[in-house]
């Protein structure tokens, strides 16, 4: 066999996944110096980006703005984008290995977890994981039912998802105008009934998990007032003794905001967001069509775990809210791919720093890798998917070093478009990526919004003359 990684015979590399993890993938490809590399980036969508275009909230848009790196990693000329593609439906995990040297998955975590309480199941109890593809404009989801008729809504988490949930719930349409929601997410939400915002946190305030800059951002929405139950937000005996000894000045910063709307009297804004601590939900009631009415929930107080972790424990205190909506925001967990490991409890694909593992033998299986959420599980801001994908690269070039590599029958450029071709005739290219994009970018300019997206697969296709 030829020296695979010179100009003649390219390393070649399969993404599968074109969310940040895939692109910081292609990066750290490109960027070394040892082996020429050519990298098929994959999605299901025919749009890239991931969690960027479908996950980061509208009204975020500096965030958003991550794309313009990922678009000059997509400048080199060893990439090429194959949206539309779905493996495990499109092409098979195996057919991959007939035309590349590594196959690396960086899927993401595409669910939500649940609170496994009574009444979960009922209309109007919904994944926040939805929502939020629901008002981004996610194909797959523009059809959701939402019904904003309700007055009260729980968000069930404290984590950043539950604060963008609470967030776009509470937002005026004139605030909301201005972005790339959604535009029948924008129609629903101008017509919202929603008054009373509960967003429920089962630790206390120095457990939060959401930022400082997304809790101060709830303090400074142009018709929603924030508060907080002056007695939830003290901190207790075990927090106040943990914070003394780490000095974390994230964690004091964030405690200070959230006690700054203890008992926050009313400003007369039309909405309220009233952020719970030490609270469970234990129970959903529902009326006799099955909607969900109430919420029934615990209070709690913390214990110190032997690891010393402060944890939450039920008492025997209970308190009901009437609710019509419900959002868990507890958590996003990985889907498993076909043919490919996955460690159900963690909802990740089996791996060891990002080689994927037998799970009979525990060895990692030749030429197979993963990066990101479906590596390690939903954590972290975008720019830790950059690390994570370093790790899992420098193994991949060891791997090559080592000749622990696949070996594709056709490992070429044209032989895997032609295969990909003939399985999707209709998969998007990077080309036809930028395309819609301007496109997008410019009905948007009209409106004086950062781009107004198409939300459906066909419309797409006709968009850049496909169909
Ligand atoms: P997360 O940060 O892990 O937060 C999950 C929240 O759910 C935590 O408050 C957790 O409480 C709570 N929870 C878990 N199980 C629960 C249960 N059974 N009952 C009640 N509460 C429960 O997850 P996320 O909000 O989905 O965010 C995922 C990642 O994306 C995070 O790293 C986040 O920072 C990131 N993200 C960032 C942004 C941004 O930068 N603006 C926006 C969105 C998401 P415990 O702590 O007690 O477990």
């Amino acid at each position: 066999m030829s020296e695979i990684g010179t100009k003649s015979n390219p390393l070649r590399v399969a993404v599968i996944g074109a969310g940040p993890t895939g692109f910081y993938t292609a990066e750290h490809l490109f960027k070394q110096k040892e082996y020429v590399v050519e990298v098929d980036m994959f999605d299901r969508l025919p749009t890239p980006y991931g969690l960027v275009r479908y996950g980061v909230a509208p009204d975020h848009q500096k965030i958003k703005s991550v794309t313009a790196v990922y678009d000059r990693i997509a400048q080199n000329p060893g990439f090429r984008f194959f949206g539309n593609v779905q493996i495990g439906k499109d092409i098979t995990a195996s057919d991959l290995c007939q035309y590349y040297h590594q196959i690396v998955y960086t899927t993401g975590a595409q669910t939500d977890r649940q609170m496994n309480i009574p009444g979960e199941d009922l209309a109007g109890s919904l994944p926040a994981t939805e929502f939020v593809a629901w008002y981004n404009g996610h194909p797959d989801f523009r059809d959701y039912d939402v019904d904003l008729s309700h007055e009260n809504v729980a968000v069930v988490g404290v984590g950043n998802v539950a604060m963008d949930v609470a967030r776009i719930l509470c937002r005026t349409p004139e605030e909301l105008a201005t972005t790339d929601i959604a535009d029948y997410a924008l129609e629903k939400l101008r017509h919202s009934q929603v008054k009373n915002v509960y967003i429920l946190g089962r630790r206390g305030p120095a457990q939060a998990a959401f930022t400082t800059p997304e809790i101060k951002e709830l303090g400074e929405m142009a018709d929603t007032d924030a508060y907080v139950e002056p007695d939830e937000a003290e901190l207790d005996a075990l927090s106040e003794a943990a914070l003394a000894v780490s000095s974390d000045r994230a964690t004091m910063k964030k405690v200070e905001v959230i006690q700054s709307y203890a008992g926050r009297p009313s400003s007369g804004k039309t909405r309220r967001l009233i952020l719970r601590f030490l609270v469970s939900p234990v129970e959903l009631f529902g009326d006799d069509t099955g909607q969900v009415v109430a919420m029934r929930m615990v209070k709690n107080k913390l214990y110190k775990t032997d690891s010393g972790t402060l944890r939450p424990k039920a008492t025997d205190s209970f308190e009901e809210i009437p609710v019509g909506l419900v959002f868990r925001a507890i958590g996003y967990r990985g889907v498993p791919i076909p043919g490919v490991p996955f460690y159900d409890s963690w909802g990740v694909i089996l791996n060891r720093e990002g080689r994927v593992i037998d799970p009979e033998t525990q060895a990692p299986i030749t030429g197979q890798y993963t990066g990101g959420w479906i590596k390690r599980g939903p954590s972290g801001v975008i720019g830790t998917n950059k690390p994570d994908a370093l790790e899992t690269v420098q193994n991949m070039l060891a791997d090559v070093a080592a000749g622990e590599i696949l070996q594709p029958q056709h490992p070429t450029r044209a032989a895997a478009a032609d295969f990909i071709a003939a399985k999707q005739p209709d998969y998007f290219s990077y080309d036809d990526w930028l395309k819609l994009d301007a496109i997008e970018v410019a009905r948007g300019k009209a409106q004086g919004r950062p781009r107004v997206k198409f939300t459906s697969v066909p419309e797409m296709l006709t968009a850049v003359g496909k169909k």
